[in-house]
């Protein structure tokens, strides 16, 4: 009696779990097609940069490491299937409640992104606008003292990390700095939050195969490639 009830309920069982085992292959294959976080491509020449930045410390920094935290994040999709219905500028904002492996690689694919966007060939980045000189001046004075003020945050950034100036919820804006591949919007303790207008990389892979241990060489060589035009259009956005 019982072992034919046992039989029975393994009889129908049986279609189901091979759907579902079925169901489990078709979304291992369908994989691939949830790798939704796409590398930008650089919007210049690699070499576009010189001397500042060389084509080589240019094509690894896109072609390895932005491509990796590209890869690594698109891997933790199948763990964390929610980061399919999120943006990418949205997920930094809901950070915390993710593991660190898409801490890291989110936010290094968004810093990356935004890292080429505000950098142009020297000369073609424009001037800061009128209205956020303005900003500048009551926030910082002049644009000499934000610029110290910066670079004082990019030196004194222990380890790897960024530099960056922000627009704070209440308007003004602000220097601050974050480790590793953090960033401003992140809900994460320890962060000081804001719309990032500009991030500047300053992990020794941005900058070593031309400036070694020197720094603070790389952070000035770094101002003229500032694309004021993009830094004006974040601030218009974020205002
Ligand atoms: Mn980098």
């Amino acid at each position: 009696m019982f072992a034919g009830l046992r039989m029975l309920i393994r009889l129908l069982l049986r279609p189901v779990l091979g759907c579902l085992s079925l169901v489990l292959v078709l979304l291992g294959l369908a994989a691939p097609v949830w790798a939704d976080f796409v590398l930008p491509p650089l919007p210049y020449d690699p070499s576009a940069l010189e001397p500042a930045i060389d084509a080589t410390t240019m094509t690894l920094h896109h072609d390895r490491h932005h491509a990796a935290y590209v890869a690594n994040l698109n891997a933790q999709i199948a763990a964390n299937p929610e980061l399919k219905s999120l943006s990418l500028e949205a997920l930094q904002g809901q950070i915390a409640r993710f593991p660190a492996a898409v801490r890291n690689n989110g936010g290094g694919h968004w810093n990356h992104s935004q890292f080429w966007s505000v950098m142009a060939p020297a000369g073609q980045g424009g001037e800061p606008s009128e209205e956020l000189l303005a900003a500048i001046s009551s926030s910082f004075g002049s644009l000499e003292a934000l610029q110290s003020q910066f670079n004082q945050s990019a030196s004194a950034r222990f380890g790897s990390g960024w530099a960056w100036l922000i627009r704070k919820p209440d308007g003004s804006l602000a220097i601050t700095s974050t480790a590793n591949q953090d960033n401003p919007l992140m809900d994460l303790p320890g962060i000081e939050r804001g719309t990032p207008l500009l991030g500047l990389d300053v992990w020794e892979h941005a900058y070593y195969l031309n400036y070694q241990n020197r720094r603070p060489d790389y952070i000035a060589a770094w101002w003229p490639l500032l694309n004021w035009n993009e830094v004006n259009r974040r601030f218009a956005a974020a205002a």
